[in-house]
């Protein structure tokens, strides 16, 4: 399966075979190390520290799913959030950030319960979703996001 790499300095997407991935892939156009760069058709694991360059200097459009490790319903919609990331690859940028271990990124967006999903223009929060919603409602906000 070939997967779609963002370059974390030019924001170009690079294709990437998966059996290449381990061979330490570099941007086509910069040169920059993708390495631990994020993938389109993918779920990305976040921190806080990464939320500035990846979410809101995303080049894509950007979903980010709020969870706890704990909690029930986020263990729900963790699977339909992985097909989403798979079937919008190339064009949406999906991202995880465990609030019981990162603190910052939730307190910015107030976040008071999870799962909370986020979506992302240009940077900026233009949508979101609280509880664990069915995959049509998450599909049509996506649309939404990318039209
Ligand atoms: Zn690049």
């Amino acid at each position: 399966m070939n997967t779609l790499m963002v370059c974390p300095g030019c924001g170009a997407k690079n294709r990437v075979p998966a059996e290449k991935q381990h061979l330490a892939p570099k941007c086509g156009r910069c040169g920059l190390s993708l390495v631990g760069a994020p993938v389109s058709g993918l779920v990305n694991q976040l921190v806080d520290a990464q939320f500035h360059q990846r979410v809101e200097q995303s080049s894509m459009p950007v979903l980010l799913d709020f969870y706890s490790p704990t909690c029930g319903p986020c263990r729900m919609i963790a699977p339909v959030v992985d097909a989403l990331a798979q079937e919008y690859a190339g064009r949406l940028l999906v991202f995880k950030l465990d609030t019981s271990s990162q603190q910052m990124t939730p307190a910015r967006f107030q976040i008071r319960g999870v799962p909370t999903l986020m979506f992302f223009k240009d940077g900026k929060m233009v949508d979101q979703l609280v509880g664990a919603a069915p995959r049509s409602d998450i599909e049509q906000r996506i649309n939404r996001l990318l039209s």
